[in-house]
């Protein structure tokens, strides 16, 4: 850049004239002493100068002989047209000065005016001075706007400056790009229609209350030209002209990822949150040692009243609320947690807002993170049902026991009554009955044929209570267990033929046929001959009772069909038959069938049940099929051999003791015991030979309780089961409710009670019944 100078160090001056250079020369050098005079007069050295440069200034005569001033100008004006050019001439009409000055010329002097050089040369420098200046001001502006808008263009942040209507002034790349708009789109677009309308107000806002100097922080919601919502933080400032706003200015960056991102931490943060609150149970963190709670799902409040607020804020809030019998156990148990020993399991009681006890099963863990303090937590759950169930079962036990205590002494007392009676009815009916004989026999005297005929009667009805007082004393000595068979090999052929033989007389008496078929070649059989008379007296004495004159009576004793180890004895009658409904009850102790004639007034309703009784003593079974007024066929089976007696158990249990324990418990009761260590192993067992009964736990590995009872249920039906679980309230309790009828015994349970319930499920004809299915006995047709 040319240096600039407020005195001219150079002056050029072009005069062909020696005598007007001179004094040029002389007019300039009194004013600048110190500047050089560079005199030339012809084209040449005019461009030679110039060519030299460093002229601060040129003076020219405007008519010079072989070079004229205009063209110099022209010359100058191309080669250096900063450099002022002044016309000194001695002629110089209006016309030319305009034409000069048009041309370029910085001004002129008229030579006869030589006093106006100096100050026309300082003003032409001053002017040439400011011009230079002016330039490079403006130079430095257009570079400075250079650098801001580049530095603007190629920002990362979105920067816009908007007009107090909304227009935009300036958008930048990063706005354009984000935005989705092209320069030529946004001279058209309003701020308020990129800003989602939520936002519109917080806008305008901006704009009343803007103030100079100051950025405010702003953040809100962008829409691009496709309407994708853009997350947006940054600040607005405010540009003043004259007092009044003249537009906001407004840079910021898209933080939509951020925002999302917060958007799905919150959400995942409120589904967690909805999670743990929505367990049924109260889901808890606590420091250690101190035990204080950090945190408890809302749970805690809808369980125990009291707001989370308390049981985080307030520091022994646990150990406060436990219940003082607990109290020392429960902290004792979560402070003692260690790496060892991670996990704890156990039931206390806390005491709620309202006053009452809740239960609570808690299940604690340590918790130990990199670096930080050890913690606690857990997952206290509400198991006051449950205790309360425990509670009432308990309680309905107690009172069942005493309830069964109760009857059984009344029972006792009853058959005590009943014995008895019977043995001192026994006796004077004994006498009465020799009484009457000796009578009869005319021992005392002779007797007339009505006499003899009386006495007869009397004789009879002393016959018929004698057997009713038997079968009562029958029935008692059973209800007692006191009724003890004495077996022996006896031929039931024989049996069969003696009975029919002693009660042909009496169905003669009523005009009823009565025979007999035996198959031929039947072994012995362990037998108490005097009982099994009884049976089939009994059911000879009812087919009489119950077939009118003319009807048929038939015995058969056979092996059983597809049965060659039982025995199979059948009474046909051609009688009166018995209804479906009272054929299920008749076996029953005391039950009879009315039918409001004198023969059913016969008997008590004994006879079937000491029959059912004594076969089933025998290992056998009995039933009956009827059909009204068409008759009755009364069959009953027997072991042909004596082993075939002894109940046969199974028993399934995955705990070794618990099944040596059994087996050497039920076989001392003469119980044939097998065992099995699983629910698998069971079925192979019963696969192998069919239980009478089985006893079986519940929790066990490879196949549980309850699917072993399912597969029982399927493949042998209503075999008698015992369940002996320590779970009588669990999941797999429930399971097995599934396939009940069973019976439950709880573990651990005393020796006593196990034999005592597989008796009584053994005498109550379970077995017999099953049995009766399992062997699928053939029924007697009805002819
Ligand atoms: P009861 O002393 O009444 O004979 P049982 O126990 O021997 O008592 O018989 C019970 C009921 O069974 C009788 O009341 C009778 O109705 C019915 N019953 C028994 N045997 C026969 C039969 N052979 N035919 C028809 N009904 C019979």
């Amino acid at each position: 850049m040319k240096h600039l100078v407020t005195s001219p160090r150079r002056l050029l001056v072009l005069e062909d004239c020696l005598d007007d250079a001179e004094l040029l020369r002389r007019s300039l050098s009194a004013e600048w002493p110190e500047c050089e005079i560079v005199h030339v007069s012809t084209e040449a050295g005019f461009k030679t100068a110039l060519e030299q440069g460093g002229c601060d200034l040129i003076l020219s005569d405007y008519s010079l002989p072989c070079f004229a001033g205009l063209s110099a100008l022209a010359v100058a004006r191309e080669r250096c047209p900063e450099v002022p050019f002044l016309f000194v001439s001695g002629a110089i009409g209006d016309g030319e000065a305009i034409e000069s000055l048009k041309a370029g010329a910085t001004d002129y002097v008229l030579k006869d005016r030589l006093a106006r050089l100096i100050p026309a040369i300082r003003r032409a420098l001053n002017e040439a001075q400011e011009c230079v200046r002016r330039k490079q001001a403006e130079a430095q502006l257009r570079q400075s706007e250079e650098q801001y808008r580049d530095l603007f263009e190629n920002a990362t942040d979105l920067i816009q400056s908007v007009t107090p209507e909304g227009r935009f002034l300036y958008v930048n790349r990063a706005w354009r790009q984000t935005l989705d708009y092209t320069e030529a789109e946004v001279a058209q677009l309003s701020v308020f229609d990129v800003i989602h309308p939520e936002y519109h107000e917080i806008c305008r806002d901006h704009f009343q209350s803007a103030n100079s100097g100051e950025a405010s922080a702003w953040e809100g919601i962008f829409l691009t030209k496709y309407g994708r919502q853009l997350y947006v933080e940054g600040n607005v400032s405010a540009r003043f002209e004259s007092g009044k706003l003249a537009a906001t200015r407004w840079i910021f960056h898209d933080v939509t990822e951020a925002k999302l991102a917060t958007v799905a931490l919150k959400r995942s943060i409120r589904r967690y949150e909805a999670l743990v609150n929505s367990v049924d149970g109260i889901v808890w963190q606590a420091d250690l040692p101190s035990l204080r709670f950090s945190f408890v799902s809302q749970q805690a409040e809808r369980l125990l009243g009291y707001p989370v607020s308390r049981w985080t804020g307030e520091p022994g809030f646990w150990q406060d609320h436990i219940h003082p019998e607990d109290r020392e156990k429960a902290v004792t148990l979560c402070s003692s947690l260690t790496e060892q020993q991670k996990y704890q399991n156990f039931e206390y009681r806390m005491l709620a807002a309202d006053g009452s006890v809740v239960w609570l099963r808690d299940i604690v863990s340590l918790r130990i993170e990199n670096g930080g303090a050890p913690q606690i937590q857990g997952i206290m759950v509400n198991i006051t049902p449950r205790k309360q169930a425990e509670a009432k079962v308990r309680r309905i036990q107690q009172e069942l026991e005493a309830t069964n205590k109760d009857l059984l002494r009344r029972n006792q007392e009853i058959q005590s009554f009943y014995h008895t009676l019977s043995h001192e009815l026994k006796t004077p009916l004994t006498s009465a009955r020799e009484f009457i004989s000796i009578l009869m026999d005319g021992l005392a005297g002779p007797l007339n044929e009505t006499q003899v005929e009386y006495l007869g009667i009397a004789k009879e009805s002393c016959n018929q209570l004698r057997v009713c007082i038997n079968d009562l004393l029958d029935a008692t000595r059973l209800e007692t267990g006191k009724m003890a068979l004495d077996l022996k090999p006896v031929s039931l052929a024989n049996l069969v033929q003696r009975v029919v033989t002693t009660m042909g007389p009496r169905a003669a008496g009523k005009q009823i046929a009565l025979r007999h078929e035996v198959q031929p070649g039947l072994p012995d059989a362990p037998i108490d001959e005097h009982r099994m008379t009884q049976v089939i007296s009994n059911l000879l004495n009812n087919a009489i009772k119950y077939t009118p004159p003319g009807g048929e009576i038939i015995v058969t004793a056979r092996e059983a069909p597809a049965h060659p180890e039982l025995l199979h004895v059948s009474v046909r009658d051609t009688g009166c038959g018995i209804a479906k409904e009272h054929q299920e009850h008749i076996f029953d102790r005391l039950y009879q069938v009315k039918a409001g004639d004198a023969t059913t007034e016969q008997g008590v309703g004994l006879g079937l049940y000491l029959c059912r009784e004594l076969v089933q003593l025998h290992g056998g079974n009995i039933w009956v099929d009827s059909e009204l007024d068409q008759g009755s066929t009364f069959c009953f089976v027997l072991p042909k051999s004596q082993q075939m007696l002894q109940s046969n158990l199974l028993v399934i249990d995955d705990d070794p003791d618990v099944l040596d324990m059994l087996r050497q418990l039920l076989a001392a009761e003469q119980y044939n015991v097998r065992t099995a260590r699983d629910g698998q192993e069971g079925l192979q067992e019963m696969r192998r030979q069919a239980p009478d009964i089985v006893l079986l736990d519940l929790k066990m590995p490879n196949l549980s309780g309850p699917a072993t009872l399912k597969e029982i249920r399927k493949d042998w039906g209503q075999i008698p089961v015992i369940v002996h679980t320590a779970f009588a309230d669990g999941e797999l309790m429930k399971q097995a409710l599934a396939f009940s009828p069973f019976t439950l015994l709880a573990k651990p349970c005393p020796a006593e009670q196990v034999v005592e319930t597989v008796r009584k499920i053994q005498r109550a004809g379970d077995t017999a019944i099953w049995k009766r299915n399992h062997y699928g006995l053939p029924r007697p047709s009805m002819k």
